[in-house]
Order: structure tokens, then C-alpha cells, then sequence
């Protein structure tokens, strides 16, 4: 175990172990950063992993802890059906060394389906309550029907509460057999005043960095994988032949081993005829400038979104929003009134929905200025750290 800024912590609430598998930044990484920051005075971030995520920990001042313990949980993925004993033994590791460091702490909350498990063994030997924060949408076409029969079990049984980040997130657990589990469904919340620092003046250096000028911009934000949807953007801009001074700028990379999917979209992109307007930024963190830089965000994933922070992001960035349909991003917009809504997988959809905001400013303001004051009311920090304290509070009464 490497330790990084260990004390005793301060207590003014309940002492909270977090834990996750990975430190590549997704989407649940950014949702704990904030969770863990705010009650960074009571508690300590256990990784299974190195990398980027410790350091923006280590930048707002939270403790963390790499396991080595878990080095070799590292090469069991989500679709494995059979956990070998490899697995079984790299878990227990993993859960004594959690077990260990949670005796200082009263919750064991875990940030990701592999973390949960371990959270489960670990409870069995430090005696302590489990929360599980679900990020994700128990698909059978995603997990393996072992993996999810073993989440479903704990929900039930071991876990003391279980947060959910959107309802379709929940209505998943509890479809697949999760209905004893107790559930708060809790949206993630974002920092509104970071999107309302940034200015015009900024925003505009960062188009003129990208060397985009005044032409029409597309923003596409998000990790690099297949169902993400990132081709349907690209296939979308080769349908724009009328609208041919328009540019998508795609900000992301592959986090989970989907580097073949990345190259195939530069090829993509090339083979289009659209090297010079299809725009790739790589993983950036400067993502409130460059939201505010774009005129659209466009939203693209081909299965259901657990619940999609970069659509909430937009709105708070008061940018008029293009939002695939299904899942939490069914539920964080309004069709029609704070964002347009399309189906998945339909470039022609996406391509029109695009024609339709470009050619109608005044609406696409009104929409804009709509879906930010829905953002404002349900997805900041204000909103949700207190409704994920609550749910803290109510794990360690249990
Ligand atoms: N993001 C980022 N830099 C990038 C691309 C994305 O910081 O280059 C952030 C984005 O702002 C959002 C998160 O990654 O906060 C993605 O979360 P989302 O829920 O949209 O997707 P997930 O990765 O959880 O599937």
C-alpha cells in the first residue's frame, strides 16, 4: 500500500472510505472527485490503480491510497464469466488490505462494480457498512450475467444503501433481480461556478487556438469508445454537404482500451473527405472553455447513457444541446424544451436536428437558456452533495 498525505481525520461526520478500481478519469471518476473533495476533512480515496485520477485527487487536497494488493485484479474484466482463482485470491488481497485501512473509517463506499465486491469481502472482515455508487446500467450485453447475478446478490444482501445515478440506472438493478436493495437515486452534480468563470474572451482565444475561426462549431465530448457513437458525429458532418463551413471538434480519448476504435475514426474522418472539419482533441481538462467555445453539443451514445454528465455540462455551459435518446440522458433533458432529442444510431436524425439549431438562432438560444436553468435546479454540487451526504448518513445508521 502507498500512502499519500495520511493522518488521522478530522471528524465531523462520518469517516468515509472511498474505493475504485480505476484512476483513468471517467465520468464516475469526475462524479467521486467531487464527492471526495467535499468531505475531504473525513475521508481517504483507496485506488486499485496508479494515475491521472490520484493527481487531480492529490491537486484538491484528498488522501489517497494505491493498492498493490489489487495489481492483478487489473487483468479481470466485466464480460469474464467464471471468476478464476487468480480473481478469488487477488480479491481477498485486495479486501484484507481495504479491511485494514477501513478501521479507521465508518463506511466502505464504493465507486465501481469490481470496488463493490471488494467492499463486500472487506465488510466481512472490517465489519463495516457498504454503499455502493451504481454508475452503471446492468446491461447483459455489457456485463456478464455472473457479474451482474454477483452485483445483484450484494445489493441485496450486503451493501446498506445503494446510490443510483439516474433512474434508468436503478430500474436496471432492480430489473435484474436488485429489489431489495435500498436506493437513492442521486444525479451527479456539477460545479456551476467553473462554467460561469470562464469568459467570452476566453472562449473565443481557445477557437482561435484551434484555428476555427467564425465558422459553425460541433462539440463532441466525451471517452473514445464504439458506443459512445462518436461515427454517427462523423457520418452526420459527411450528410452536412450543404453546411460545408461547419466543424465538429471530438474531445476525448480511448480510457478503457479502445484505441483500435480511436484510429478507426481518424480513418473514418479521412476516408469522408473530412480531415480538415473533423476537429480531434485528445483528453483535455479544460472542458468548461472548450464548451463554451462550441456553438452546439452534440451527444451521440448508441446505448442508454447511466447518465451522461457531458449533457448536463452543456446545458450548464448554456450551449443549445443535441441529446441521443435512452437512459439518464432521457431523463436529464425535456425534448423539445431544454434540449433536441434524437434517436440512436441515426446520422440523418443528427444531421437535421444540426440544420434545424444552425438555422434558427433565436430558438436555439431560447432552448439554450432553458436547459440551463433545468441544469441549475438538478445537476450542481449544491443540489447533489447534500442528497449523496444524506444517503452517507443513512448507510452508516443503518
Ligand atoms: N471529459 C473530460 N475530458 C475529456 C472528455 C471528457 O474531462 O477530454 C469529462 C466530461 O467533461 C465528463 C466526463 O468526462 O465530465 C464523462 O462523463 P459522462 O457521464 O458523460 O460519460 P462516462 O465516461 O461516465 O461514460
Amino acid at each position: 500500500m502507498r500512502r499519500r498525505g495520511l493522518c488521522a481525520p478530522l471528524v465531523t461526520g462520518p469517516r468515509v472510505l472511498f474505493l475504485d478500481h480505476t484512476a483513468a478519469l471517467g465520468g464516475a471518476e469526475l462524479c467521486l472527485l467531487d464527492v471526495a473533495a467535499h468531505l475531504r476533512d473525513r475521508a481517504v480515496v483507496a485506488l486499485m490503480a496508479d494515475g491521472p485520477f490520484r493527481a487531480r485527487l492529490d491537486e484538491r487536497g484528498v488522501r489517497t491510497v494505491v493498492l498493490e494488493e489489487a495489481a492483478s485484479l487489473q487483468r479481470v474484466k466485466r464480460e469474464s464469466r467464471m471468476p478464476g482463482p487468480g480473481a478469488v485470491s487477488a480479491v481477498l488481497g485486495t479486501a484484507r488490505a481495504v479491511a485494514r485501512l477501513g478501521k479507521d473509517y465508518d463506511l466502505l463506499y464504493a465507486n465501481s462494480q469490481k470496488a463493490f465486491i471488494v467492499a463486500c469481502v472487506s465488510a466481512v472482515f472490517a465489519r463495516k457498512p457498504v454503499l455502493w455508487h451504481l454508475h452503471d446500467i446492468l446491461d447483459p450485453d455489457v456485463f456478464s450475467r455472473i457479474n451482474i447475478g454477483i452485483d445483484v446478490l450484494l445489493a441485496n444482501h450486503v451493501a446498506t444503501r445503494v446510490i443510483a445515478n439516474s433512474q434508468a440506472t436503478a430500474n436496471a438493478l432492480r430489473a435484474r433481480g436488485g429489489a431489495r436493495a435500498r436506493v437513492d437515486v442521486v444525479y451527479n452534480g456539477v460545479d456551476a461556478a467553473v462554467y460561469d468563470a470562464v469568459t467570452d474572451a476566453e472562449a473565443l482565444a481557445v477557437r482561435a487556438s484551434l484555428g476555427l475561426g467564425s465558422a459553425p462549431v460541433l462539440g463532441l465530448f466525451g471517452r473514445i469508445a464504439p458506443w459512445k457513437g462518436q461515427d454517427v458525429a462523423i457520418r452526420a458532418m459527411a450528410l452536412l454537404s450543404d453546411r460545408p463551413e461547419v466543424q465538429l471538434v471530438i474531445v476525448g480519448d480511448a480510457l478503457f482500451g479502445e484505441e483500435s476504435y480511436a484510429a478507426e475514426m481518424r480513418a473514418l474522418a479521412a476516408e469522408l473527405g473530412l480531415g480538415a472539419r473533423v476537429h480531434f482533441l485528445g483528453f483535455r481538462s479544460d472542458v468548461p472553455v472548450l464548451m463554451r467555445a462550441v456553438d452546439v453539443l452534440v451527444h451521440t451514445s448508441t446505448a442508454p447513457e447511466p447518465f451522461g454528465r457531458v449533457i448536463a455540462e452543456g446545458m450548464l455551459a448554456g450551449r443549445p444541446v443535441i441529446a441521443t435518446a435512452g437512459g439518464g440522458a432521457s431523463e436529464i433533458v425535456t425534448a423539445g424544451e431544454t434540449a433536441w432529442q434524437i434517436q440512436p444510431r441515426d446520422p440523418a436524425a443528427l444531421a437535421s436536428a444540426i440544420r434545424e439549431v444552425l438555422a434558427n438562432p433565436a430558438r436555439a438560444r431560447a432552448v439554450a437558456a432553458a436547459g440551463r436553468a433545468d441544469a441549475l435546479a438538478r445537476f450542481t454540487l449544491g443540489v447533489t452533495l447534500p442528497q449523496t451526504e444524506r444517503a452517507i448518513e443513512q448507510a452508516v445508521r443503518a
